[in-house]
């Protein structure tokens, strides 16, 4: 399967993506990245890209090719996810995981 038309691969890959960034913020070591195929990881950059542009000029969204639109939507379907799950601490920006009741930085919820 073409990696464009993969979309839960693309948004399963982008979410661990996202979570890897989160979990790696504030962390004492490196945290491992997540085992994200070359070519969905390419097109989840050149998204990633298409997506600031956007915000910048978001006239460029009305010829968007089906493929990125379709990207897009699985970012987005990521994101929203990311956000099912992930709360950002009042205290430190840091994101961590909702049910928690306490940051890392003491802030308590
Ligand atoms: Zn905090």
């Amino acid at each position: 399967m073409e990696v464009a038309q993969d979309i839960s691969a693309l948004t399963e890959h982008a979410y661990q993506a996202m979570e890897h960034a989160a979990m790696s913020q504030g962390a004492r070591m490196p945290i491992a990245p997540p085992a994200i195929p070359t070519p969905y990881a390419r097109w989840l950059e050149h998204l990633a890209r298409v997506n600031e542009a956007l915000d910048r000029t978001p006239e460029l969204g009305v010829r968007m090719p089906a493929d990125t639109a379709r990207g897009l939507a699985a970012l987005e379907a990521a994101r929203e996810r990311f956000r099912r799950n992930y709360k950002q601490c009042p205290g430190c920006a840091r994101f961590i995981f909702r049910a928690a009741r306490r940051c890392p930085c003491g802030e308590k919820f």
